[in-house]
């Protein structure tokens, strides 16, 4: 029979674990959202959602969807069918957004990268400076892509435009990377920010975010896209007066609310350095431990939020994921696409802690076990230990003398 002791160990890179205090927020008795009240609640994480894009000249919208239909607000309300797009295509997440471009009739030029590369900024470059008439209209990038576990260089996608001086929109996909990976979208001009509720922003799937700077939003009025529940234009004036054009979910609001507090709290930049601290601790887990290989061909393209582990040939990746849901409680994601059967992912994104991760390693290095997988028992917990052991979450700040001497004095160490 199957147990049902002891939690679920949930390892997907989305959705991502809750915080407990996200949960609770969400358990709320319904109210009119046409209410005098309401706005303080849809205005205040309107705003704070451009502190998470860091944008202040941009506007940040929400849908009740999941991010997928982000994607399709950001491509309808500022292009028109027969506008050239250029994309690059590098895993399921950066396949998917070019094919439903496709399906909304744009002429989308795709450039086939290995999946396990990121964003070739170089041909980006290349291929702009050579489109003298400016046809083409936008660039898609996915800056996370959560099936390889890549991380693009969306500054330097930024600049590698700057440098052919072409005004294509920037539309990229931030669903995996928001609130756990550096995401500067005023900084790098991001047109168009597509983001999801289940991924960094720790909460269920339920909400498409869609961050918009003004250049976008200028796009708008000329792009002729058939569009209709996610007509910006009806969200605008809603949000205006703070409301929205249909009913919102009220859980998800309040349970936003509280999640963008636990954001704040623990500060952006900490929680990049954190996630990048778990990832590492992964990755040594992986390569040193079990001595195998990410997806990710370099370290440049490595991801923060998700280590996509190849399994060696002749062994199925699904069979381990099978067996450590079956015997152990533990889910971990899957190969999509090209890449089933090839790898297993570890999703260390949202809310974490060492330990929580040390189930995953354990819970994955037992079922490869199982399955007769060439492993030393222990291997990949040792390695993640040491790794934790000896480096510390948020890097060590300079500090000056006398704070040196003030905190001497409050740990007792100095009489
Ligand atoms: C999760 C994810 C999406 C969107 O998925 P939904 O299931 O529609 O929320 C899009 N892109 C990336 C990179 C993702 O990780």
């Amino acid at each position: 029979m199957r147990r049902t002791t002891g939690r679920n160990f949930l390892f997907v890179p989305g959705p991502t674990n809750i915080p407990d205090r996200v949960q609770r927020a969400m358990l709320v008795a319904m109210e009119d959202h046409r209410s005098s009240k309401f706005p303080d609640l849809s205005t205040s994480v309107l705003s704070d959602l451009k502190r998470v894009f860091k944008t202040n000249a941009g506007e940040v919208f929400i849908f009740p969807s999941s991010g997928t239909g982000a994607w399709e607000a950001a491509l309808t309300n500022t292009l028109s069918p027969g506008d050239k797009i250029l994309a690059s295509r590098f895993g399921q997440f950066s396949h998917l957004w070019i094919n439903m471009a496709q399906r909304l009739d744009f002429d989308v030029q795709v450039l086939d990268v290995e999946w396990g590369e990121g964003v070739p900024l170089e041909q980006v470059e290349e291929i702009l400076r050579a489109d003298k008439k400016y046809q083409i209209r936008g660039i898609l990038a996915c800056h996370n892509e959560t099936a390889t576990g890549v991380t693009s260089d969306i500054g330097g996608l930024r600049k590698a435009m700057d440098a052919a001086s072409h005004p294509a929109l920037l539309l990229v996909d931030a669903v995996s990377s928001l609130a756990s990976i550096d995401f500067r979208m005023e900084e790098w001009r991001v047109d168009l920010a597509v983001s999801g509720s289940q991924k960094g922003l720790m909460l269920p799937a339920g909400l498409g975010i869609l961050a918009v700077s003004p250049k976008a939003l200028e796009a708008m009025q000329s792009a002729t896209s058939r569009r209709c529940y996610f007509d910006l234009a009806d969200m605008i004036s809603a949000n205006q007066m703070g409301y929205f054009p249909y009913t919102p979910s009220l859980p998800m609001l309040y349970g936003l609310r509280e999640a963008l507090d636990i954001i704040f709290e623990e500060g952006l930049d900490d929680i990049f350095s954190r996630h990048h601290y778990f990832a590492e601790g992964v990755r040594a887990a992986v390569t040193e431990g079990w001595g195998l290989k990410l997806c990710a061909k370099a370290p440049k393209w490595y991801s923060d939020t998700v280590s996509a582990i190849m399994v060696p040939e002749g062994i199925n990746g699904a069979h381990v994921i099978d067996v450590a849901f079956r015997r152990y409680n533990l889910a971990l994601g899957a190969g999509l696409s090209k890449v089933a059967g090839k790898l297993f992912r570890i999703g260390h994104l949202g809310d974490l802690n060492e330990l929580m991760l040390m189930g995953a390693i354990a819970g994955a290095e037992m079922a490869m076990l199982d399955i007769g997988m060439d492993i030393v028992p222990g291997s990949g917990v040792a390695a993640a230990s040491n790794y934790w052991r000896s480096n510390d979450p948020i890097p060590k700040r300079k500090v000056s003398k006398e704070e040196q001497f003030y905190e001497a004095h409050s740990t007792g160490s100095v009489q």
